[in-house]
Parts: C-alpha cells; sequence; structure tokens
C-alpha cells in the first residue's frame, strides 16, 4: 500500500543511501527487536524527499531511553545517555553518531526548558514540532508517515508553522528566527504571511534568548541560498538589527551579487561581516551577541581591519606581503569585504583579478634561518632574532628575492649593522 498525504501519494525512501547504510539500519531493527516503533525523523527526511542533501540522522521512537539503551546495547551497540531526562540517547555505531529520542508531548514550554512526557503517539510528538515541513518520519522500509498532512507544504516549498503561529511563537522565540531560516532555506516565494505577520508582532521575545542559540539560527540563515531575501523581509520589520545591533543590508545584497559573478559558495562569517557591519569596535559586540568563537571572532575582526593590500591598485607586491604573513583565506576575506564596502561594479576585472592572486602565488619560506645568521658572524642571543626580522622585512618589500648573492649580502649588512 502507498502512504498519502492527504490525496498526495508519499514516495518510498527505501532507496535513500543513508537508510540502507549499516549504522541506521542497526539502530532501527536493535530498537524494533523489543517491539517497540523506531522511524527516521526531521531533516533527513524532508531533505531527502525534495533531493536536497542530508546531514545528520535522528531517530524518533515509542521506546522510553532507558529502554533504548538496553535494546542497543543488547544488540552490541554503544550508548550513551546525552539527554535521558528529555528522551535522548546517542547511538554510536561505525564512528557515527545517531540521536534516539523517545516520542514527546509538551506539558509546559519555555523556550528550551520545555517540560515533557513521553508519549507513544506520532501525531502528538508531530504537533509539538515547528513547520509542517519538519514533522515526518521514515520507517526501516523506507515508507514515510506524515502525520500531519505536511508533504503539500513541501511541494510548494512553503514554510508554515504547526497550529497557530503566535501559539508556537510564544512558547519558543527561537522559532521566529527558525521561520526565517527555514525560509531561506527552503521556501519558493515570499514567506508565509501568518507565519511573517506573528514574527512581526512578537519580535521583542527575541531578547529573551541565549546568544548560542541566535547564533546557530543566524549562521544558518546567512548561508543559505535566499539569506538575502529573507533578511531584507526581516530587516524591513527592524528584525534583523534587533538581533545583530546593525544591519546593513544593502552591503549583504552587494556580497551576495559579488560573490554571485565569483560562483562562490556563500560564506555565512563573511555574509555576517557584511551585514551586520564588522568594523573594528564593533567585532566584539557581535562576539557577545552571537557568542562566536574564539577562530570564528579573530577571522572577524582581520577581516574587518582595512589594510592597503585590499585595493586592485595598490602594488602587487602589497597584497603577495599580506598573503604571506596573514595567509590566503584572510586575504580573500579582506578583499571580498573590501570589494563589497567600494564602489566598484560586481564583475569588476580588476578585483576579481586581485582576488584571484593566491591561486597563481603561493607564499614561498623565508630562505634564512637562525643558523645563518650565526654563521653570518653573530653570536647567539636576543640580536639573532632582531636581524631575522629585519631580514625578514626586507625580503618582503624586496617582493621575495631568491638569488643567493643577493640575500647572503643583505644579510652580512644587517649582521654588520648589529655588532656596531
Ligand atoms: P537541519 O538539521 O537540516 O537544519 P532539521 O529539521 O533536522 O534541519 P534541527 O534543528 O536539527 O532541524 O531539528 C530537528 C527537528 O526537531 C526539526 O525538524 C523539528 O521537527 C524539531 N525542532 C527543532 N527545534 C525546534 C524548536 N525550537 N521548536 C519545535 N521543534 C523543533
Ligand atoms: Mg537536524
Amino acid at each position: 500500500m502507498t502512504a498519502t498525504s492527504g490525496d498526495t501519494p508519499l514516495p518510498s525512501l527505501a532507496d535513500a543511501p543513508w537508510l540502507g547504510r549499516h549504522a541506521t539500519q542497526a539502530v532501527l531493527s536493535a530498537i524494533e527487536s523489543g517491539g517497540y516503533a523506531a522511524r527516521v525523523v526531521g531533516g533527513a527526511v524532508r531533505n531527502e524527499l525534495i533531493g536536497a542533501p542530508v546531514k545528520d540522522i535522528d531517530v524518533a521512537t515509542t521506546a522510553e531511553p532507558r529502554e533504548v539503551m538496553r535494546l542497543v546495547e543488547h544488540a552490541g551497540l554503544k550508548a550513551v545517555p546525552t539527554g535521558i531526562e528529555h528522551g535522548t540517547v546517542t547511538v554510536i555505531t561505525d564512528h557515527t553518531p545517531l540521536e534516539v529520542t523517545t516520542l514527546r508531548r509538551d506539558i509546559e514550554t519555555f523556550g528550551r526548558h520545555a517540560r515533557v512526557t513521553f508519549t507513544t503517539d506520532w501525531v502528538e510528538d508531530a504537533r509539538r514540532r515547528d513547520f509542517t515541513i519538519n514533522a515526518f518520519y521514515c520507517d526501516r522500509t523506507g515508507a514515510v508517515h506524515d502525520p500531519l498532512g505536511g508533504y503539500p507544504d513541501l511541494l510548494a516549498r512553503v514554510v508554515r508553522f504547526i497550529g497557530d503561529p503566535h501559539d508556537r511563537i510564544r512558547e519558543d522565540y527561537l522559532r521566529i528566527l527558525r521561520f526565517f531560516r527555514f525560509t531561506a532555506e527552503y521556501a519558493r516565494g515570499a514567506p508565509d504571511a501568518a507565519g511573517l505577520e506573528a514574527s512581526v508582532e512578537l519580535a521583542a521575545g527575541l531578547s529573551g534568548l541565549s546568544a548560542e542559540r541566535i547564533r546557530a539560527e543566524m549562521l544558518r540563515l546567512l548561508a543559505a541560498p535566499r539569506a538575502v531575501d529573507v533578511v531584507d523581509v526581516m530587516e524591513g520589520a527592524g528584525l534583523a538589527s534587533r538581533v545583530l545591533g546593525i544591519a546593513e543590508t544593502g552591503t549583504l545584497r552587494r556580497l551576495t551579487a559579488i560573490e554571485a559573478a565569483l560562483a562562490r559558495e556563500p560564506d555565512a562569517l563573511l555574509r555576517l561581516a557584511a551585514l551586520a557591519a564588522a568594523r573594528p569596535g564593533r567585532t566584539l559586540e557581535l562576539r557577545e551577541k552571537l557568542r562566536l568563537s574564539s577562530a570564528e571572532y579573530e577571522r572577524l575582526a582581520r577581516m574587518a581591519l582595512p589594510d592597503k593590500a585590499f585595493d586592485p591598485e595598490a602594488p602587487e607586491r602589497e597584497a603577495k606581503a599580506f598573503i604571506y604573513r596573514h595567509g590566503s583565506e584572510t586575504f580573500r576575506d579582506g578583499m571580498l569585504l573590501a570589494w563589497t564596502n567600494s564602489s566598484a561594479p560586481t564583475d569588476d576585472a580588476r578585483w576579481r583579478e586581485r582576488l584571484s592572486l593566491p591561486e597563481r602565488w603561493t607564499a614561498p619560506a623565508l630562505p634564512v634561518r637562525g643558523a645563518d645568521v650565526m654563521e653570518a658572524g653573530l653570536a647567539a642571543g636576543p640580536a639573532v632574532g632582531r636581524v631575522m626580522r629585519t631580514f625578514e622585512d626586507w625580503w618582503i618589500a624586496e617582493d621575495f628575492p631568491t638569488e643567493h648573492l643577493r640575500l647572503a649580502y643583505a644579510l652580512s649588512r644587517f649582521v654588520k649593522a648589529n655588532r656596531d
């Protein structure tokens, strides 16, 4: 029998590679061997149904967490009680972690601190999820279950709240950001009107969210194909600047156009820098607002720092010096942001040419070591480091010469100057 969603037949996912994988089958059969039902849920099923790439696999089951632990361990799999009071057990098979969560019903919801009870009712579990496109389940054989009839929305690419958007947002204000994030990732056309209206009306609730939760959704949103259009709509009601402090949607639009002209993949942090006006003095604030990691913060701070190398009219050796000192990635970041903030066309040949310098040129290694300095006549000590640094500055300014005699002559000059 073919399953349907209303009148629309649901395809079978029997051929989905992640379903056939040993790790998935082992977990589903281990739980089913105890007489329970277990199904893959959420993003994996949704994405497979529209042919989008599938990242992680989540499983929903009628078995309670301790039963899940017992059954999977009995089947020889490793189980970790990662969130047992919320119903989640992580099972590790073939080095792949897979989250197994018991079907739940919300009793009370305060953002992430929802009080839940377990249930064996798939419809109840589906109702506490956020959007109709996020409530599909798929069993071990590939049969898709759609208890709330979300499949037509998925086919029409509509991101619609399950139930009343106002109620659902009041339960968890993060759903405002998730609404825009999933719209940017999956929707066609304008955001769903009811969802948009409720999001705008309840926007004040965003202030109570933790930086970590905001961060996760905002970075996903920014990396999405339709980010710029969705952020425009958000900022039409002041929502993006409410979250980020500043939101320059025109700058994001320009960066997106440059990325498109270069056929570059979207980069969330770069887009954040453009949108949120990452400039010296602003980056610390962004770090706080989104609890950025040190690496992310450093990347953002670095790209926001103006540099004379980020100019296609500057001599090429300025760009090479920058690449030598800070690396190709940092160079690309800075160039893209400077291009975005310039008035040059988004398909400007000079910017494009300069930006591609790291593809044509690799920074050489410094051709002198401490031992060479001592061989040139300097005793071990702090002066060796000083000579090395002077030599390096000279070598970079001279555009990385390689002739042995020239290098030896320069070195002996610096050694002499340091001895006198
Ligand atoms: P992807 O991981 O590809 O971004 P996903 O749909 O798996 O998409 P997750 O954030 O991993 O998204 O959440 C998994 C599922 O849990 C969702 O599909 C949704 O059903 C449910 N869910 C997650 N967060 C919420 C929330 N804040 N409110 C209601 N349901 C949620
Ligand atoms: Mg997921």
